[in-house]
Order: structure tokens, then sequence, then C-alpha cells
């Protein structure tokens, strides 16, 4: 380590143990250590690469094993909230279980496997809707998404946008095939639906793993458990339990004895009472902690979700928390975050920052690419038949993609919905429409958002228009 600093100085980079190198710097460090750099990507590391920013240098060698924290998806209905229940009484120490007054956002569970007993983090908040605004904020807490689909009804459009989440924050999926117990039941006909949409099953020689349960009857739950205990081993889930505390806020609120409350999720280091802490534009010393189960602790170890009281604000999901030296450096902090997020704010309604094809066609031509991350094109795409899908796709695809990749998000059938912007704003994408419409609420809804609804009637304008925005040339059309 103390070679890799030296060479860093060496190359004119002072390290503080917080900056992050850009990747240029750490292919020239890779060379000089003959280590293989392997550029993958960037797309399916997006959440890699978060994780990893919330460790700093110092932690390296630190290191210690993290349980990873689980979110659940899927359409309405399919069974969400009955596995996280099932889950949630099966599964937590009956002695904690009798603590459990009301849920904190999150709780562990212990999962056997081999012999051992490992924990799990499951966050309470079921749907994309949560994991979403959590990443439009720029927030990763989630190492794994569990789908849930019914058995009985197959893939439904909120499953298609929770795929589309997952993906876009490279979050692995395992699927849970639900209902199994039901009449009409059918879970090969659900692998065959995803394996068309690209979700292969594990069974059948892919790399979805795909558990059929019923979480009303919590058969094969326990599968399902082990298995996310499988992907979340390949993953390598680490943090450094030995420094002071960094994560993110899943819930916070206002309790009219207790004051402020957060829940916070350490994803690197560990929380204790006392810590000082800044989170968002909120700040304070933490006064008790409390785990899932509503009792009393002292302290919070990574991946662990633990509601804090004592800060003086009530902060918003997704916010980051750090623990800081001092109250005065906290209220400086908190202080400078509320400006900055003024800042943002103004600037959104500027439209700076919105993804737009034209956007990204002054980048391309000014060579700006990089600087403005648009070197790929993400795209939603909504259409009016299922079949018009794969020719506006194949049409697309075969456009050269030397500066600018294009990634599909999602492509569904019909009219632009507000959870498509959802998705949009939190991946910044494109939303691209043929022969669909976006009602006024949608158009407004995704102004206030700064994301694009770009409708075309005619095929060969839609690709040329993205060509021409590859090219940089898009000015004239808009
Ligand atoms: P959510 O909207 O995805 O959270 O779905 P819920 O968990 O609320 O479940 C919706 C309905 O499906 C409820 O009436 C559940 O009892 C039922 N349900 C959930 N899982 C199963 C299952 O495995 N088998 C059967 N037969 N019904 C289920």
């Amino acid at each position: 380590e103390g070679d890799i600093l030296g060479s860093l100085y060496s190359k004119g980079v002072k390290p503080d143990g917080v900056q992050t190198l850009d990747k240029d710097m750490v292919k020239m460090i890779c060379k000089d250590y003959d280590v293989e750099v392997i550029d993958a990507d960037p797309y399916k590391v997006e959440g890699l690469v978060k994780r990893r920013e919330i460790l700093e240098e110092e932690d390296l060698d630190k290191l210690k094993d993290r349980p990873p924290v689980i979110t659940i998806m899927g359409h309405v209905d399919h069974g969400k909230t009955t596995l996280l229940d099932h889950i949630r009484k099966t599964k937590v120490a009956a002695s904690e279980a009798g603590g459990i007054t009301q849920g904190i956002g999150a709780y562990k569970v212990q999962v056997p496997v081999d012999g051992k007993t490992l924990p799990c983090v499951f966050l309470d908040t079921p749907g994309h809707e949560a994991f979403g605004a959590m990443r439009a904020r720029g927030a990763s807490v989630t190492d794994i998404c569990i789908i849930v689909v019914a058995a009985d009804d197959g893939i439904r459009p909120q499953t298609n946008e929770a795929i589309a989440h997952a993906k876009a924050a490279g979050v692995p999926i395992i699927i849970a095939i639900n209902k199994i117990d039901k009449d009409g039941a059918n879970p090969d006909r659900v692998m065959q639906e995803l394996s068309s949409i690209g979700l292969m099953p594990e069974d059948w020689g892919g790399d979805i793993p795909m558990v059929q349960i019923s979480a009303l009857q919590g058969q094969n739950v326990d599968d399902l458990l082990e298995t996310v205990m499988l992907v979340a081993e390949l993953q390598e889930l680490k943090a450094n339990p030995d420094r002071s505390a960094k994560g993110t806020v899943i819930e916070a609120g206002m309790d009219k004895s207790k004051g402020p409350f957060a829940t916070f999720i350490v994803q690197n280091g560990s929380l204790r009472r006392g810590d000082i802490v800044v989170c968002g534009g909120a700040f304070g010393k933490v006064r008790a902690l409390f785990d899932d189960g509503g009792k009393r602790v002292d302290v919070a170890t990574p991946s662990i979700p633990v509601q804090v009281i004592g800060l003086n604000n009530v902060p918003v999901a997704g916010d980051v928390f750090e623990v800081v030296e001092s109250l005065d450096t906290a209220r400086e902090k908190a202080e400078s975050r509320v400006m900055s997020l003024r800042d943002e704010r103004i600037s959104a309604k500027a439209g700076d920052g919105k993804v737009t094809l034209s956007s990204l066609a002054s980048a391309v031509s000014s060579g700006k690419l990089s600087g403005l991350d648009l070197h790929q094109l993400n795209i939603i795409l909504k259409v009016d038949l299922q079949g018009s899908i794969e020719a506006v796709k194949q049409a697309l695809q075969v456009l050269p993609q030397d500066n600018v990749t294009l990634k599909f998000l999602m492509e569904t059938t019909g009219d632009v919905s507000t959870s498509d912007v959802d998705l949009a704003a939190a991946s910044k994408a494109i939303i691209f429409g043929f022969n669909v419409k976006a009602p006024g609420s949608v158009k407004s809804y995704a102004d206030n958002k700064a994301v694009e609804i770009r409708l075309y009637r005619v095929i060969y304008e839609l690709i040329d228009d993205v060509r021409k925005a590859m090219e940089g040339l898009l000015d004239s059309v808009e």
C-alpha cells in the first residue's frame, strides 16, 4: 500500500485518503504493478463502484465480511408483503420478535447455511418506488434484489420496472416465483417469459437464480434465503467495522416524545452511542440507538440497521450520513449541505444537467463526453405493439456506437407513465415513445424531474434523431 501511495505521489497525486482516482490513473498504476485492468461495462458495475466509494484506502487492509442488504420488488399483489412478513415472523430470533412493536424500516434475519448461521438484512419497504427514489438521490444500499413474480400471473408492468431498476443499479437479481400453491400456477411459463426478456434461469443454463415459493405457506422460503446467501457470497461484501461510521438513511420521521428519528444502514465503520453525525441537512449527537427489535444498543456494525435518536431535524431517505469530530463540524457540514441542495434545486429548475438528446449531441461535438458521463445513452422505450419493440431496438442497435453506447433500460408497450419517468430520473435516461402518448400529467411530472420524453410516429425519424445526437449533430433538429 505504501508503494502505491509512493507511486501516486510520483505521478503528482497527493492522496488524502478520500478521493477517488480516475480511470486512467488506475490503469497507469495497475500497469506499474502488472495488474490486469478489466474495464467492465460501466452500467453493470455502477452499483459496485458506488458501494466501493463508501470504502476508503485506509479500509482496504481491514475489511471484514458484512451481511447483504436485500430489497424485495415486484408487481402489486404478487406477494412482496406476504414474503417479507413470512420471513420476519419465522426468521427473526424469538426473543427479538417479542420486542417488535413497530418496524424501523429494515430487519436482520439469521439464515442457516452449511451448518453456520449467517445474517442478512431485509429492507422493509417493498416495491421499486422506494428503490427508485433512493437511486434518484444517488443512494445505493441494496446488495441483492429479490423480484417476486406470481406464478399465476407472470410478468406484469411493474415486474419490468423492477427488473429495469435492479439492472440499472447493477444489483444482482434473484427471482422468487410465488404462489406455486395456487390453482393455475404455471412456474414454467413464468420462466419462459423471463427468459424471453433476457433473464435466463440458472436451471436452464442461465445466470439468474429462480426459486419457486409459496410466501403464504412458507414453502421453499428457506431455499430462497439460502440462494440469497450464495449470491451474497459471490459478491464478497466487505466493510471496515473498525472506523467511524458512514452510511445511508433509509427511513426518517418525527416522534412526539423522541423528536426526529432516522433509521441508518451503516455501510462502513461502526456507529456508536455518543457519536456526532451529520446526515443531509440534519446533525446531532446520537443519544440512543435502537435495533430492529426496538432494543437499545450501543453500537451498529456494517449493514446493520439502527434507529437513531438525537438529530436536530428530520433527514430524508437516501441522505448519506457520516460521523464527524465535533458538533461544530457537523453544523458546518449540514449547513453547507443545505446550501448545495438549494443550488442543486435552482440548477435543476434551470434544466442544468438534464440528459437530453441535444445535450448529448453538444457533448459529443465539443468532445466533453466523458466529463458529462454521457458516453452511454440510457433508453426507455415505450411502443404501441410488442412487435414494434424489436423493430425499433434493432434499428437503433445497428447505429455505430464508437462514441456513445446505447443501453436499453426497459422496453414495454403502453403510454408513457409516471413510473417510466421515475426510472428515467433515477437512471439518467431519455424516454422514447413510438406510436404512444404521454398524458399531460406525465409530461409535467417529467418536466419537474428533468426527464426528456420524445414521442415519434415515424420510426425513421426516431432513429435519425438518435443517430444525429450520437454524431453530435442534433442542433438542426431541435
Ligand atoms: P404485494 O402487493 O406484492 O405486497 O402482495 P401481498 O403480499 O399483499 O399479496 C397479495 C395477495 O396475494 C394477498 O391476498 C396474499 O395473501 C396473496 N398471496 C401472497 N403470496 C401468496 C402465495 O404464496 N400463495 C397464495 N395462494 N396467495 C398468496
